[in-house]
């Protein structure tokens, strides 16, 4: 086995190669201001409405602040030299066309095609070995929640549940239901035509049955000599672990490779404060303890099954991070195993992302883009995220600030 070279996420020289002196004083101005919660709350409120308001200077404030640092461009074409200038640090993308929340057939055509020009796209470059959707950016919201409610009321597999659940809608909704099949299906054969992965990201609980319905059924078509496509696991969930387990067993007995994206998970307070509201227990962990044990169960339970396992360790968690390398190394297995991969979210965590490449790993950088507009819902996660000073925040400020006294002294 080839002597892998030990890692650390404290090296901000590696960590911060990739911007000059003045992207770092404006990153060091940024995370100091999501550092105030109170800054954050009040933005939270008002820039949704400011935009929709077209409030002059809107665009171009959030533009030259939170949208620089956390999304690639607004264009395919503004991205490209973002995803170029990371592969000069052996950093690869996985291109995300920012679209959250827009309704009809019309937009969701039109979401089909940008995903279509986006692979095609990807499969010209280097480094760009996925891209990421969301099933609603082509499908109804609550057509996925009637499917997902109707699945919870019925007994049996996941796959028979829908099945059942598919069956029991009006002709113009099992329609409606084929056009979003169809969509994906067109999606996973050009992306399987041009080598390049579909990661489905994960959303709120009470649409997400359906979406790993649909998801298995394109893995058990496509996923049978490589991970063509991919799910999503958010850990924060109680019932995760055992998810991926059962998902392993189906994987096995129809002989397909089981792609999966381990995340925690981005939507605990609405998920909890809905189960309150509607008084249903909460599907999120009784503690960070107990979702960051599964999180790292989840981990070992893939490393321990790579021959129909892919999995993407998406991450800003160092521990979680290092562990990986190191059941990697444990079992003699190199760091860019093909079915292992590492990402973090563009403008987060370069130190676990550019020390990971350093030392040889297969690692992205999560790359949005999009009209500001449309990625308004990401960068609201994205604020709300780094908003407390205990957490990302204060870790991204004071690395930043380690670099820039580096860089001052040398
Ligand atoms: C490449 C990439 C893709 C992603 N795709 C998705 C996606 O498809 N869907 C999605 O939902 N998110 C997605 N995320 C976002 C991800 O869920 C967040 O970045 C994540 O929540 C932050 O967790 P962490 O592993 O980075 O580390 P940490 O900072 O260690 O963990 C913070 C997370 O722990 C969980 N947590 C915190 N407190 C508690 C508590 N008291 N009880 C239970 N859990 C708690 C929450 O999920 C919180 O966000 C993605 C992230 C990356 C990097």
């Amino acid at each position: 086995m080839k002597d892998q070279t030990k890692i650390s996420f404290d090296n901000t020289e590696y960590a911060f190669a990739a911007k000059s002196d003045k992207e770092l004083k404006q990153a060091n101005f940024l995370f100091g201001m999501m550092g105030k919660a109170w800054l954050v709350n009040v933005g939270l409120k008002i820039t949704p409405l400011a935009i929709q308001w077209g409030i002059p200077f809107t665009k171009t404030i959030i533009r030259k602040t939170i949208f620089r640092q956390f999304v690639g461009g607004e264009t395919l074409e503004q991205t490209a030299k973002v995803a170029d200038k990371l592969e000069a640090y052996k950093v690869q993308v996985i291109l995300d066309y920012g679209v959250e929340g827009k309704e009809g057939e019309a937009n969701f055509e039109h979401a089909r095609d940008e995903f279509r020009r986006v692979i095609d796209y990807a499969a010209t470059q280097p480094n760009i070995p996925f891209m990421s959707i969301k099933v609603t950016g082509f499908a109804r919201f609550s057509l996925l929640e009637k499917l997902d409610t109707a699945m919870h009321k019925l007994p049996g597999t996941l796959m028979k549940r829908y099945l059942h659940a598919v069956e029991s809608l009006s002709d113009a909704e099992k329609e409606e239901w084929h056009k979003v099949r169809l969509r994906t299906q067109q999606l996973c054969e050009v992306a399987d035509k041009k080598n390049i992965g579909i990661l489905i990201d994960a959303e709120e609980t009470w649409i997400q049955d359906p979406v790993d319905a649909l998801t298995i059924l394109m893995m058990d078509v496509f996923n049978k000599k490589k991970a063509v496509i991919y799910n999503t696991i958010q850990l924060y969930r109680h019932d995760r672990l055992q998810f991926l387990k059962d998902s392993h067993t189906a994987a096995t007995e129809r002989n397909f490779i089981f792609g999966i994206k381990l995340v925690r998970g981005a939507y605990m307070e609405k998920e909890r404060n809905r189960a309150a509201e509607m008084n249903y227990p909460s599907p999120i962990q009784p503690d960070k303890e107990s979702c960051d044990r599964d999180f790292n169960a989840s981990v070992e339970f893939c490393i321990e099954h790579l021959d129909k396992i892919a999995v993407i360790v998406a991450s800003h968690n160092e521990y979680s991070n290092l562990y990986t390398t190191q059941l990697l190394d444990k079992k003699g297995l190199p760091h860019n195993h093909p079915h292992v991969h590492f990402s973090q979210l563009y403008g987060m965590s370069d130190n676990i992302t550019f020390n990971l490449a350093k030392s040889g790993c297969s690692v992205s950088k999560y790359l949005p883009f999009g009209p500001i507009k449309d990625v308004i819902p990401y960068l609201m996660r994205r604020a709300q995220e780094n908003s407390s000073v205990s957490g990302q925040t204060g870790r991204e400020l004071m690395l930043i600030k380690k670099e820039l006294h580096r860089r001052a002294g040398s």
